[in-house]
């Protein structure tokens, strides 16, 4: 995975720039990460009413409230990340599904 450079502002909601984009939790502390698909963790906050589309990753990585299995501490970091090598029909598809 090659995560996305990306400013502070940057918000859940970004997702669709990057068809195919996981949303990568990393520990701060031991570099332990996971994958996730952003439209899922961004449909999650907004059925628990903590954000929507505008929620910055930082908030969103404040809010996993489990400690790292690799060292048991919780120091999170949230990021986009894309695959290193992504299948072009599977992009293509992603995109035509956003712009729709
Ligand atoms: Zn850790």
């Amino acid at each position: 995975m090659r995560t996305i450079p990306f400013n502070k502002l940057a918000v859940i909601g970004d997702h669709p720039r990057w068809p195919g984009c996981r949303l990568m939790l990393t520990c701060a502390a031991c570099g332990w990460t996971k994958g996730y698909n952003p439209a899922r963790v961004l449909a999650r906050l907004q059925e628990l009413r903590a954000g929507g589309y505008t929620t910055p990753l930082d908030q969103v990585a404040r809010r996993v409230q489990w400690p790292c299995p690799g060292c048991h501490r919780l120091h999170w970091r949230v990021a986009f990340a894309l695959p290193d090598n992504p299948d072009p029909r599977e992009t293509r598809r992603l995109a035509g599904r956003y712009r729709n």
